[in-house]
This record gives structure tokens, C-alpha cells and sequence, in this order.
């Protein structure tokens, strides 16, 4: 049967370099913040185009850490799309802060800016929270809306984080995904479009105070070093085998990227006229995360994918809002009406860069 995402033909094609890789590692010892946890910090920097790359334990952990930089706590009021993986609005409740839930825009899934605008003036009008930051997520692979983000960031002097943990490799104009707000995180979760053979994350800025922090974060709060403890931080590294892998990935990145987009090209062409497919804005590239279609009858039609051996799967059938961890937030169920039509009709197609055309 067809994989959804196939890790192993991956694996198939780079084996020889990623055994290679790891034997380095197992013979030079360093299993933590290795010499490649540095390289690939580097490389990514060079990848994304900005200034500094802290790479740390998992993509949760990244807007963990970029939260803890940010300062987000009981109080604040931090506003992300209703309709994302649930690590984007769990880190704003762990740190005590509140998540004021966005709606989708309808053609790109992502958080409609327009609605965003009408939450934070809602939030300022009601008084009771301090309005601190949008976090902002490229669903499915597609850069949200940076341009007109930005602008309202700055409008009400609120930090803009990129939650870019599907988006690695995508852009706006030749813009890198990673570039975009004030902080911008990912995750190597093997099923993400960069992925390792376990936890991974990054965190990019080109703030050098930032960085500094993040880096003092990252390791238990550390001062001049680890047993010199400035802040309460967290224990959030990445492996360095696991850097090892990601260098080999990375080098076939662009690659892969080409082909995603191809496979994704295709389904458009067969698929236009049975569903409505993803839009890609121009000047926007996606790097495909997820193929995610919308389809009235959704139940019926992967019934029919699986009966011819093609795994299908749900991303997301349940919207923050609709969450029972966030029940405490009383969020008004019916004031989301473009997320809970995609959460009732979105399904995902198999995409990955192995995929025989
Ligand atoms: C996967 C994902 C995360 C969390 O990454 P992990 O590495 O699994 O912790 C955060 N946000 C989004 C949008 C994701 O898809």
C-alpha cells in the first residue's frame, strides 16, 4: 500500500551520506551540541537568510522558548489561528498567558488578518488582558499572510511570531519562510517537510539580544556557562546525530521541494474539478506540508481513496476553540464560521518527494 509520507524511500535514496554521518558522530563522541548541531545552525541561517539559528529539542519547544523571550505571561493576551496544530495555542496557556483564537481566511486556510484586526480591537475594548503578540502559522506549507501581518503588528505594537513548523522551505517573493515577524520557529519531526529521525527544532531571528537569550534558554537559563545560572530556562538541545541527519536532508532539500511542488501541480490539474484545492497566492511558494482539499462530502470520497490503497488522513478535524483543553476560555462556538467549515470538510492527499509521477 501507498505511504502517506514515505521516510523510507528517503531513506532509500540518502543512506549512504546519512550512515556516514551518524558513524562520525558515534566515533568523535560529543552526543550533545556536537560540531554538526553548530554546522547545521549555520547552514540553516544560510538557507533562511537570517541572522541566527538556535536549534533546540522539538518544534513545541521553539515557541516555548521564543514565548520565554518574549515574556508572554498571566495577563497577556496572544492571538494565533483557531484552525492549527494544537502546540501553536499550548504554549501561550503554558506560560499562564491567555490565546485569543483567530478565524481562517477561506482561500488559503491560514489566519485571516481582518478578523485578526477585529480580536485585538475586541481585546483592547474589553480591557482585561494586555495585547502581546500574534502568532501566525504556515498551514499546510503556505506562508501566512507576512505583509499584512506585519502592518497590523505594528499598528498595535504587538510582536509577530512565525510558527513556521510545516513551512520550512516555503517563501513570499523569494522571501524564506523562518524570515518572517520578530521570531520565527520550526520543527524536524520526521513527518515535517525538513524532518530528522526523531525531535528536532529551530528558532530564527535577527535579533542578536534574542539570540542571546535564546541560547541562555535553551540550556537551564546558563550564564558564562551551564553551572553559571543567570534565569529559570529549560533543557531544550538538539541531538547531534540528529544534526547529522538534518545536514544530509538539508543538502537534498531543494530537491525534494521541486518535487512536492510537482506533485502538488499534478493533483491540481486531476483534482480541480472534484474538490476545491489548495490556492497559492502569487508571489507565494508553499512547500507542502500537507496537500489538503475541501470537500462537502468528505467521508464518502476518502472511503474511495482507501478501497484503491491511498491513505488519506484529517488535518484538523477539531479547531482550538472546539478543544476540551481549552474549554475553560468559553470561547463562543459559532464566532468561527470559516474554521469549523474547514475543520468539518478539509482531508489531506499523500505528498512527499519520493512520490512516482
Ligand atoms: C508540528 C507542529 C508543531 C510542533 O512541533 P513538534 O516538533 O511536534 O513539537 C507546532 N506547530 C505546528 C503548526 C506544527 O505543525
Amino acid at each position: 500500500m501507498m505511504q502517506f509520507i514515505d521516510l523510507a524511500a528517503q531513506y532509500k535514496h540518502l543512506k549512504n551520506k546519512i550512515d556516514k554521518r551518524i558513524q562520525a558522530v558515534l566515533e568523535h563522541g560529543h552526543y550533545v551540541m556536537g560540531p554538526e548541531v553548530q554546522e547545521l545552525e549555520e547552514k540553516l541561517a544560510e538557507y533562511v537568510g537570517v541572522k541566527h539559528v538556535i536549534t533546540c529539542a522539538n518544534g513545541t519547544d521553539a515557541l516555548t522558548l521564543t514565548m520565554m523571550v518574549l515574556d508572554i505571561k498571566p495577563g497577556d493576551a496572544v492571538f494565533c489561528p483557531t484552525f492549527t496544530f494544537f502546540a501553536t495555542a499550548e504554549v501561550i496557556a503554558y506560560e499562564g498567558a491567555t490565546p485569543i483564537f483567530v478565524d481562517s481566511d477561506e482561500a488559503t486556510f491560514n489566519i485571516c488578518p481582518a478578523d485578526l484586526e477585529k480580536r485585538i480591537q475586541a481585546t483592547i475594548v474589553e480591557g482585561k488582558l494586555t495585547p502581546k503578540a500574534i502568532i501566525a502559522v504556515d498551514l499546510f506549507g503556505l506562508p501566512a499572510n507576512y505583509p499584512e501581518l506585519q502592518k497590523i503588528a505594528d499598528k498595535y505594537n504587538l510582536k509577530l511570531v512565525e510558527d513556521a513548523a510545516q513551512g520550512f522551505g516555503g517563501s513570499i517573493n523569494g522571501k524564506r519562510a523562518g524570515s518572517f515577524g520578530d521570531i520565527a520557529t520550526t520543527s524536524f519531526f520526521p513527518a515535517k517537510p525538513l524532518g530528522c529521525y526523531g525531535d528536532g527544532g529551530a528558532i530564527f531571528t535577527n535579533n542578536d539580544e534574542y539570540a542571546e537569550l535564546l541560547k541562555s534558554y535553551r540550556v537551564h537559563g546558563k550564564g558564562k556557562d551551564k553551572y553559571d545560572n543567570v534565569r529559570i530556562g529549560i533543557n531544550s538541545r538538539l541531538d547531534t546525530i540528529q544534526a547529522a541527519i538534518l545536514l544530509e536532508k538539508l543538502v537534498e532539500f531543494p530537491a525534494e521541494l521541486i518535487k512536492r511542488n510537482k506533485v502538488a501541480e499534478n493533483y491540481n490539474k486531476t483534482l480541480a474539478k472534484k474538490y476545491k484545492t489548495p490556492s497559492v497566492p502569487s508571489g507565494y511558494v508553499s512547500s507542502w506540508a500537507q496537500y489538503t482539499v475541501l470537500s462537502d462530502n468528505r467521508d464518502a470520497e476518502m472511503m474511495k481513496y482507501k478501497e484503491q490503497g491511498v491513505p488519506t488522513m484529517i488535518y484538523y478535524g477539531t479547531c482550538m476553540h472546539q478543544q476540551t483543553a481549552f474549554r475553560y476560555l468559553a470561547c463562543q462556538r459559532l464566532t468561527f464560521p470559516i474554521a469549523e467549515m474547514l475543520a468539518s470538510n478539509v482531508f489531506s492527499l499523500p505528498i512527499h518527494g519520493y512520490i512516482e509521477l
